[in-house]
């Protein structure tokens, strides 16, 4: 057999010298290729058979044919794992930020992601919007406006815990947004010193989910009116002394909106601003949390929202009930108008 040790000559010379394995692999290949010939011509000159040598060569092809489907497998694997992995932008500092949301399994990495690409209008810098503001910014909703046209007095610090005292007079918009960079810099928080009007549909068009905290009548009508004609899911909290509610009016997914609900105008003095009828500073607190909560699960797809339901929370007993809601086709904002248009009830 002296054709084996002169392979393993070849194959220890090139090992010994540094020889290239693709080289070496040739030169044993073209040795293989002189062995065989040689028996086939009838010398046999390293011994063994033709048939030997062949089944030999045979093998051997097939082991370095296995070889190299394994490797061009892993080659096609890597890129996949690559483009599977979260975009190189999300630093060190955000990921240790949210872990206590990546390990949730509602939220995790793409819940995560689906926050920070999400732009989100927040109406009213008060005492809803105040824990709305930084509940949103502290879970990195990448862009958030927040309008408000009012700025900070000392009878608002009661409740509105985004604001300090030496901010007294400050306009709220910016008082806040600043206050929300502080917060996070990683999101990006724009001041907006104005209301919202009904024709605002531009605007509001902008952002994927608003969120209402403001107190009077005509400025929720006219941000619902917006919504429905932007197709914007609205989130709206409301208080009054002790008591809050919390919703979503969405019918461009089903839900009523809240001309749906209130049609008209709450008769004068049955429903009274706070400055007037008073408000328990931690209410807001709690129906701006919520309002909050529903506004990351709506963003990520966790859980049931509150789409037809709507959530009533009393203070003064400790109490929260569920109601449902529904959307009216003859509503005179997000009806199609087909039975009796604007009439009201
Ligand atoms: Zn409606």
């Amino acid at each position: 057999m002296t054709g084996v040790w002169l392979l393993a000559a070849i194959a220890a010379g090139g090992w010994v010298f540094g020889l290239p394995r693709r080289w070496l692999l040739a030169v044993l290949a073209l040795a293989w290729v002189g062995i065989v010939l040689s028996h086939l011509a009838g010398i046999g000159l390293f011994g063994g058979s033709a048939r030997g040598w062949l089944v030999a060569g045979g093998l051997a092809a097939l082991i370095l044919a296995y070889r190299a489907g394994l490797s061009w497998l892993r080659a096609r694997a890597l890129p996949v794992d690559q483009a599977a992995s979260p975009p190189p932008a999300v630093s060190d500092a955000e990921l240790d930020r949210y872990a206590r949301h990546l390990v949730l399994r509602e939220i995790g990495g793409p819940g995560q992601m689906r926050l920070r690409d999400a732009r989100v209008l927040v109406v009213g810098a008060g005492g809803l919007g105040s824990p709305v503001c930084l509940y949103l910014a502290a879970a990195g909703v990448g862009r958030i406006t927040v309008a408000d046209d009012d700025t900070v007095s000392l009878s608002n610090l009661q409740r509105q815990v985004i604001f300090r005292s030496d901010q007294q007079g400050q306009g709220k918009a910016q008082a806040a947004t600043a206050a929300m960079r502080a917060l996070n810099p990683h999101v990006q928080a724009t001041p907006l010193p104005r209301r919202i009007a009904a024709d605002d549909v531009e605007l509001v068009a902008e952002h994927d989910l608003v969120l209402d905290g403001t107190d009077s009548f005509a400025a929720r009508e006219a941000i619902n009116r917006a919504c429905v004609a932007a197709g914007v899911p609205l989130i709206a909290g409301a208080i009054a002394q002790w008591e809050g509610q919390v919703t979503i009016y969405d019918p461009a997914r089903g839900g009523p909106c809240l001309a749906c609900l209130f049609p008209t105008a709450p008769a004068p003095g049955l429903a009274p601003p706070c400055a007037e009828a008073g408000v328990i500073g931690p209410l807001p607190g709690v129906v701006g949390s919520l309002m909050a909560m529903e506004a990351v699960k709506h963003l990520t797809g966790a859980g049931q929202g509150l789409r037809g339901r709507m959530l009533i929370f009393d203070g003064l007993y400790g109490e929260s009930r569920m109601i449902g809601t529904a959307r009216r086709p003859d509503c005179p904002v997000c009806g199609s108008g087909l039975e009796g248009g604007a009439s009201a009830p």
